[in-house]
């Protein structure tokens, strides 16, 4: 399989490359260069299979021979081993026909370890093949920084830097990042808030000088292969609860665009799915959009789903390329008018199209909370904040009652502790296998916001 820009104006690449790669030259995103499929009898066959073998299955076409066949089935098993749950991504019942998808039992308890913890393999795998060794920088709120640490933590191929605001991540992230004590990991505390710090690292990749001395690489949620590797649960849940024989539908919390795309993925490789819900809290540019045909930037308000408080949902350009016919020098216009008007209008063709493929709806604060108080009154489970706007979305989208309705849930209630006990009165414990992350040593180094002074301490820290 070879990948290609949603531009239109960057080099074709193979699977290996793509994910080293990140962001095309272009600006675009990798894309594959067409849709592989999967037959009714291959997905019916996935019934009673590991988590693993399903993602061998579903993930082989797009990975070509970059990886062998026994090569990849080491990785899948070192990848899912540090998860809580022997299904990994297991199903828990909500109401008559409605589920979550718990995609919270990795190491940091938020569904970005499904991806990142293959990701840190795969690259570990691809790098000590070539003889190479990269720096991975990433800024975070919370969640992706330290599912990046856990993933790439003791790897002998990588240094990893996080750049976190300090002293604005909750305390459970922040210990996160700061405990684990492998060399090649490193928290880095950014006197300043998360947009310096995502402005650090676009100029550290701007440095090509620096870029090139270190090594720079991203595993940001563009990175195609984190969207491929989500794609897999969607088949795992669909075919517990019937499918291919019966549809489901899926309801996603979203803010990136990456985890709701990766189900259209899913549906794509020929997964039957019912809806596809696109499931946003108060920043709802993506609710916006299927609504009114309009994408326009507005300012980011802060919610107690801080994971999707996000304002430009950098894997929509995918679902566009889709959208324009994978036209890519359309999809570069567009772009070209969101940096310069902060807003740009679907054509008709793309409207209906979008509507045909997706569902959306949004929760407020307000039932946020109050869908977790009522889901732990009904079963005694107790969501997330996240996962519940998900809930919520379901319950404003469900059509027919026979469907299977599965929400995703994408964190561990105890990751948000004080916004799910002001909703149902209970402060969620951390599982057994973490529960002293409040007694372990923390490691950081405080750093102010200045390029040059990150810079060279990333390049004295990182192993040569
Ligand atoms: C990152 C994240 C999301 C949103 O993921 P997208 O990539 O934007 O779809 C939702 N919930 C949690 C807990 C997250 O960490």
């Amino acid at each position: 399989m070879r990948y290609v820009s949603t531009r239109g104006a960057a080099p074709v690449l193979d699977f290996e490359e793509t994910m080293l790669t990140g962001l095309a030259r272009d600006g675009g995103l990798y894309v594959p260069e067409s849709w592989p499929s999967l037959s009714a009898e291959t997905i019916a066959g996935f019934a009673g299979q590991s988590y693993e073998a399903v993602a061998e299955a579903v993930m082989r076409p797009f990975i070509g021979d970059a990886f062998g066949e026994q090569e990849f089935r080491d990785i899948l098993a070192r990848a899912y081993a540090n998860f809580g749950h022997v299904a990994r991504c297991p199903l828990a019942q909500i109401d008559v026909n409605d589920w979550v998808l718990e995609l919270h039992h990795g190491p940091t308890l938020a569904f970005k370890d499904v991806a990142m913890q293959l990701i840190g393999q795969l690259f570990e795998a691809a790098l000590t093949r070539r003889g190479q060794r990269v720096t991975i920088v990433g800024a975070t709120s919370g969640d992706t920084g330290s599912a990046a640490i856990e993933a790439f933590r003791g790897l002998d191929a990588v240094d990893v830097f996080i750049l976190y605001p300090h002293g604005r991540v909750s305390e459970v992230q922040r210990r996160q990042m700061t405990t684990p004590s492998e060399a090649n990991v490193h928290a880095l505390a950014v006197e300043g808030d998360f947009d310096d710090c995502q402005a650090l690292v676009k100029a550290m990749f701007n440095d090509f000088a620096f870029r090139d001395e270190v090594g720079l690489a991203a595993v940001n949620s563009i990175n195609w292969a984190r969207v491929l590797a989500q794609s897999v649960y969607f088949f795992t849940a669909a075919v517990a609860l019937g499918a291919p024989a019966r549809k489901v539908s899926f309801s996603v919390p979203t803010g990136n665009f990456g985890d709701v795309f990766a189900g259209y993925v899913a549906k794509r490789l020929g997964l039957p799915v019912d809806r596809l819900i696109v499931a946003t809290n108060e920043n709802d540019i993506l609710h916006r959009t299927l609504r009114t045909g309009s994408y326009t930037r507005t300012g980011v308000t802060p919610t107690i789903s801080p994971s999707m408080d996000i304002q430009v949902s950098s894997n929509f350009e995918r679902l566009l390329f889709e959208l324009y016919d994978r036209e890519g020098a359309a999809v570069a216009g567009l772009m070209e008018e969101l940096s310069s008007k902060g807003a740009f209008t679907l054509s008709q063709g793309a409207r209906e199209q979008l509507a045909e493929e997706f569902d959306s709806a949004r929760a407020n604060e307000a039932e946020t909370s109050a869908t977790i108080a009522r889901i732990r009154r009904e079963t005694g489970q107790v969501l997330d904040p996240h996962t519940a706007v998900g809930v919520k979305a379901a319950g404003d989208v469900r059509g027919d009652r026979a469907t299977p309705m599965i929400t995703l849930a994408t964190a561990h209630p105890a990751k948000f502790p004080d916004a799910v006990e002001a909703a149902c009165g209970v402060r969620p414990a951390l599982p057994p296998r973490m529960a002293d992350l409040y007694e372990r040593e923390e490691r950081l180094t405080v750093v102010p916001n200045d390029l040059g002074a990150i810079e060279s301490l990333i390049r004295k820290a990182r192993a040569t």
